[in-house]
């Protein structure tokens, strides 16, 4: 899956105002910023194997230090651990838990069954990525709804909070279509660089963040520092 780990970050910022966008992000996508990093190590093994799936040529032969449950859940628990020694909010740290481990569950649901459980386990995927369409409409529809939640949950203190958020949305389903409609790429190699750049939203996240804030519950402010600032 690729948008609808965007989509559930977003989301997320609903039920957890304290942490930046940046972070959300991170912690849904936190497994493949990981896994071109241990392709190019040579710990992961993708080989480019066009019409493996309708949606992808991707053949994940071995990733089970990104992508199964097991390390989901070591993951889960270090950049959340991370987290709440900065913050201090535990309902922040629970939900980059959950965005972790969303990651493995939304690519169960779009993968072959290529996902481990653990190194050598046997591997699950409902095959999602089967269906053009199928895939395509679960993709925009997790993003589209993402981005209403969070479009809801926040405002924009400026230009930047308004039109960096939509240009982030339209980005990333730009990269997706072309990524579904395009040539495959042209390398193992060349797709773990390319898979690097999913850094860049991380970042982005964080720029966003800085010109958005969070639609004031009571019990939001009572506990952001911006409360602190104002009293
Ligand atoms: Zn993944």
């Amino acid at each position: 899956m690729f948008l609808g780990h965007f989509g559930v970050a977003m989301a997320a910022q609903r039920v957890a105002p304290l942490p930046s966008l940046g972070t959300l992000v991170l912690a849904a996508q936190l497994v493949d910023g990981i896994w071109p990093i241990m392709v190019l190590m040579g710990l992961e093994k993708v080989h480019i194997t066009p019409g493996i799936t309708a949606a992808s040529p991707l053949d994940f032969v071995w990733y089970p230090y990104t992508h199964s449950l097991l390390f989901g859940a070591l993951w889960a628990s270090a950049l959340a651990g991370a987290y709440y020694a900065m913050r201090r909010d535990r309902t922040g740290a629970a939900w980059i838990a959950a965005l972790v481990l969303s990651h493995w569950v939304l690519d169960v649901i779009s993968h072959r069954p290529d996902m481990p459980l653990w190194p050598g386990s046997p591997r699950l995927g409902l095959g999602l990525w089967n269906s053009l369409p199928a895939s395509i409409a679960v993709e925009f529809a997790l993003l589209g709804a993402g981005a209403w939640i969070y479009s809801r949950a926040t405002r924009a203190r400026d230009a930047i909070g308004r039109w960096g958020f939509r240009a982030f949305v339209l980005t990333l389903a730009a990269i997706y279509l072309a990524s579904v409609f395009g040539p495959p790429p042209p390398s193992e190699r060349a797709l773990a660089w390319s898979a690097l750049g999913g850094w860049l939203f991380v970042a982005w996240g964080y720029w966003i963040g800085r010109h958005r804030k969070a639609r004031a519950s009571a019990w939001a402010i009572t506990r952001s520092r911006e409360w602190h600032t104002l009293s």
